[in-house]
């Protein structure tokens, strides 16, 4: 069963159209990456899956319930996890109490009850620090965390929502090398573990090449090719407008 089917998708800025008919669909446990130069339209269909921009016209079905006109709030609770948010985190609250508290959320509690997060979930919190290798930072301060150890607080966050689906838009952007290959190989070993599907994009062509299942090539807002890793890279057109243009 498809997780995530896209069709027809389109959104103009003015009279510039960004994402012009982009159909596709995402398997279950899939890890689908969306490549293509700067502009081409990536941030523009992450934003409308999010919810946080609303499509000028097309489909999209999460799960087989169409999600467009919801909220990002509302995509959310339908299990779409979005990383990696910086300003998603509590920079005053602890490590462990900001996956408290997406737990808490996500659990449907209400932020009136705040004053009890010390106590609810710090268990499964905890567990989910563990997971993602920062069990030892709980007790900091978000606000004083590395720029690395903060992503990995916004994949905790995301997982505390037990999503179907995660959306990646450059989540290592800002990281050195191999720093982000790291988180990249982290993630893909918890939602290969977990079975979450993912869409990604990512600059680090070799991230993009070992960790995705498939890759789809968005040029001047129009999938332009779709296919394997292997076919992926040896195709011409992809060669000429992506790799050509100095992403490589
Ligand atoms: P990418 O993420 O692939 O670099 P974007 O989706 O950010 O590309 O942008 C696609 C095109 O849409 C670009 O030409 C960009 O300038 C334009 N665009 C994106 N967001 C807006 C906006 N809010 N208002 C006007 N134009 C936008
Ligand atoms: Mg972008």
């Amino acid at each position: 069963m498809s997780v995530l089917e896209v069709e027809r998708l389109v959104k103009k800025f003015g009279g510039v159209a960004a994402v012009r008919e982009v159909s596709f669909s995402l398997g279950e446990g899939e890890i689908l990456a969306l490549i293509g130069p700067n502009g081409a339209g990536k941030s523009t269909c992450f934003n409308m899956l999010n919810g946080q921009l609303r499509p000028d016209s097309g489909r999209i079905r999460l799960l087989g319930r169409d999600t467009v006109g919801l909220s990002p709030r509302q995509v959310w609770r339908r299990g779409v996890g979005r990383t990696f948010q910086i300003t998603a985190t509590f920079t005053s609250m602890s490590v462990r109490e900001n996956v408290q508290m997406a737990l808490l959320s996500h659990h449907r509690r209400l932020y009136a009850l705040v004053p009890l997060a010390a106590r609810q979930y710090r268990e499964e919190a905890e567990r989910i620090l563990d997971l993602v290798g920062i069990a030892d930072q709980a007790e900091r301060s978000c606000g004083v965390l590395a720029y690395g150890d903060l992503k990995k607080v916004e994949l905790a966050v995301a997982l505390a929502n037990e999503p179907r689906l995660l959306l990646m838009d450059e989540p290592t952007a800002g990281m050195a090398p191999r720093e982000r290959i790291e988180l990249m190989a982290l993630t893909a070993d918890i939602v290969r573990k977990q079975g979450i599907s993912v869409l990604f994009t990512e600059h680090d062509m070799d991230v993009v090449f070992t960790h995705a299942d498939r890759i789809m090539v968005l040029n001047r807002g129009e999938l332009v090719a779709e296919g394997a890793p292997q076919a992926v890279r040896e195709d011409p057109l992809v060669k000429q407008i992506y790799l050509g243009a100095g992403h490589a």
